[in-house]
């Protein structure tokens, strides 16, 4: 069987581990939280990225620290995975889904501006697949209205938009380090910030409420509860791996790259005879080759390819349902506008394996198989 994903090895993972138990330092904030922060820091051009147990707490951090408070509407794609939403619902507010362009799937800019109201707090942009929204005309767009951007930037770790890097565009930035993204730690992310302001509140709610990141660093000689706060510090152990990754990024990058290129290029003929779509990629957009998918006629076609796929050991996955469709999306949100794309692309689109590891004959025998698959010929 090809797996749809495994989590990326390197190589230095284990030794890396080793160290951090010998460092009597497994809590966070060690050594590796610390090389991670800094390793991301200088490659991303971001004046602070704080390591934490998920992209979904990040997010739930973005959402404290962007004040919003019930009652407010935070607009966003409903073609997202559930986090988008969570963070924000968690705060009482309304998601206010707004349709996205058919070849990125990204949240089309040019539907935002209708959606706001005097609710509105924040935009979620949501880098689908590693490829950048179209930052510039969200920003101006937020500017103008006076609302906060975070970028929902799981997928976009190291990709860029012109030049810059994802999640360090808007006031706030989201990474996940889960086992299905380009660098992992098993379950982790990070937030990422430029605004120095936010760096002793988002470190007092990442530790419990504390100001116990200051007494770490000898600012103050005991630490108290000094607001609301959760825990949202990953463990050293989880960051060894991190940065074991963090440290062959190119050599990751590069993999997945070929990976895609192949996919995209075995798979063309298909795309030549209208029987599937290939993904797009803007002009203004670096992406981090985060997925590989093909978009077929429709979801009968879809069922069936996987299936046939499944039956010549071959794992491909579809995902998301959109949330507007959902039992909380109903009660938690609501679709502005048409659903012109959100629904009818969501059902077509099926996702190749594709990670580090990943043999290139398994993805040549994956092209194969779609290539014979009865339903094309
Ligand atoms: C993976 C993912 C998340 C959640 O990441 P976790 O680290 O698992 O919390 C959020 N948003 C998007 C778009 C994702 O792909």
């Amino acid at each position: 069987m090809i797996d749809f994903n495994r989590p990326p090895f390197v190589g230095k993972e284990l030794e890396y581990i080793q160290q951090a138990v010998n460092n009597h330092k497994l809590c966070g904030d060690g050594e590796f939280t610390r090389k991670c922060s800094a390793w991301m820091c200088e490659h991303f051009k971001a004046n602070h990225v704080l390591l934490t147990t998920s992209c979904t707490s990040a997010l739930e951090m973005a959402s404290y620290l962007s004040d919003i408070r019930p009652g407010d509407e935070v607009i966003m794609p409903s073609y997202t995975f559930v986090s988008t939403a969570d963070a924000f619902v968690l705060r009482g507010a309304t998601c206010v889904f707004v349709d996205i362009h058919p070849e990125t799937m990204n949240m089309d800019e040019r539907l935002i501006e209708d959606a706001i109201t005097d609710k509105t707090k924040a935009i979620v942009p949501v880098h689908y697949a590693g490829v950048a929204c179209e930052m510039d005309t969200i920003m101006d767009i937020a500017k103008r209205h006076n609302l906060k951007v975070v970028e929902d930037a799981a997928q976009g770790v190291n990709a860029f938009y012109k030049g810059r890097a994802l999640g360090t565009i808007g006031d706030f930035g989201c990474y996940s380090f889960h086992e299905t993204k380009n660098y992992s730690m098993g379950e982790g992310g990070a937030i990422v910030f430029n605004d120095d302001r936010y760096q002793e509140p988002a470190e007092i709610l990442r530790e419990k409420g504390t100001n116990r990141s200051k007494f770490f660093r000898g600012q103050i000689d005991k630490y108290t509860w000094v607001n609301y706060g959760s825990s949202y510090l990953p463990s050293d152990m989880n960051a060894a791996y991190l940065y074991a990754e963090l440290e062959e990024a190119d050599k990751i990058d590069k993999k997945r790259h070929a990976i895609y290129n192949f996919y995209n290029e075995a798979l063309k003929s298909l795309a030549d005879r209208g029987l599937i779509e290939q993904p797009v990629v803007p002009e203004y957009a670096h992406h981090n080759a985060h997925m590989y998918f093909i978009k077929v006629k429709d979801l009968e076609v879809r069922t069936d390819l996987i299936r046939y796929l499944r039956s010549k050991g071959v794992c491909a996955v579809f995902h998301y349902i959109p949330l507007h469709t959902s039992d909380a999306g109903k009660r938690f949100g609501r679709f502005h506008g048409e659903d012109r794309y959100t629904t009818k692309e969501s059902e077509r689109l099926m996702r190749l394996p594709m990670f580090y590891n990943l043999d290139m004959k398994d993805a040549e025998y994956v092209a194969d198989c779609i290539r014979t698959y009865p339903g094309f010929n």
